[in-house]
């Protein structure tokens, strides 16, 4: 089963979001075990400090590096081959997240997160206990408390069992490349606005090329950065060969 560590000065951020909703039924039905750590526990001395002033001036705190490590390597051990787990600091100076980057993740056995605070983190403890920083776009938000729960969000709906319908993630945006296509429910007229005669047909494979077509148009208009390289939502996008 997949588990995942978080470490942050602000566990009380994560209470609803973990018992509510997919994430909730998930680790109640024992698909993955989200732990949350209070990054203070591993903090020594008389007020338990987790910050202090940057060296050399400059606005603000910066997460101290005694702690960090502390919690990190308490989890995950020391940095070597044989940690335990993969330990990712969120920051907006890292990797950015990715759909695929996320599929990766859903296998891994054992990750911890660690959230920063303050004005960032001293680089001695990215460098002694960090493998790698993941960014979830390029904006910087307050701390990676948000950042981590969008991690875990996108990550455990791809472990199986946790959608009520596998099919759902396989036709989501992303898959193949591609943005998925319009979608529409009850009623068949809203406001004067109808759905698309083929949804009502009744015939999947109508249907079936209709999304396929909707979703390269969709695609093309909106995301014309992304490589619409296979023909079907829901295939895993192929790397171009090189001709020899
Ligand atoms: N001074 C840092 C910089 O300019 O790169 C930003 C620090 S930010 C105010 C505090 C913390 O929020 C970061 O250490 C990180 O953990 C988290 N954070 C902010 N924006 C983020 C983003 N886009 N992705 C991931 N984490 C982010």
């Amino acid at each position: 089963m997949p588990r995942i560590d978080i470490v942050t000065i602000f566990p009380g951020l994560f209470e609803a979001f973990l018992e509510e909703s997919l994430l909730g039924a998930a680790r109640r039905e024992g698909r993955v075990v989200v732990e949350v750590h209070d990054l203070r526990d591993f903090a020594t001395g008389r007020h338990r400090a987790v910050d202090d002033a940057p060296y050399g001036g400059g606005p603000g705190m910066l997460m101290k590096p005694e702690p960090l490590v502390a919690a990190i390597e308490s989890l995950a051990g020391p940095k070597g081959p044989e940690r335990l787990a993969r330990v990712l600091l969120l920051s907006p100076q890292g990797e950015r997240l990715q759909q695929a980057k996320l599929a990766k993740l859903a296998e891994t056995e054992y990750i911890v997160l660690v959230c920063g605070r303050y004005e960032g983190v001293d680089q001695r403890a990215v460098e002694l206990a960090v493998d790698e920083e993941v960014s979830i776009g390029d904006y910087v938000l307050s701390g990676g408390e948000v950042p981590a729960m969008a991690i875990v969000e996108g990550l455990v709906r791809l472990i199986p069992g946790v959608l009520g319908n596998p099919e759902s993630a396989r036709t989501e945006s992303f898959q193949g490349g591609m943005l998925e296509a319009p979608q529409f429910t009850r009623p068949a007229e809203f406001r004067g606005l109808g759905v698309p005669e083929v949804l009502l047909s009744g015939d999947h494979g109508a249907v079936e090329r209709w999304r396929i077509e909707q979703a390269r148009t969709h695609t093309r208009q909106r995301r014309p950065d992304l490589a619409a390289e296979t023909t079907e939502p829901g295939t895993v996008r192929q790397s171009k060969r090189k001709e020899s």
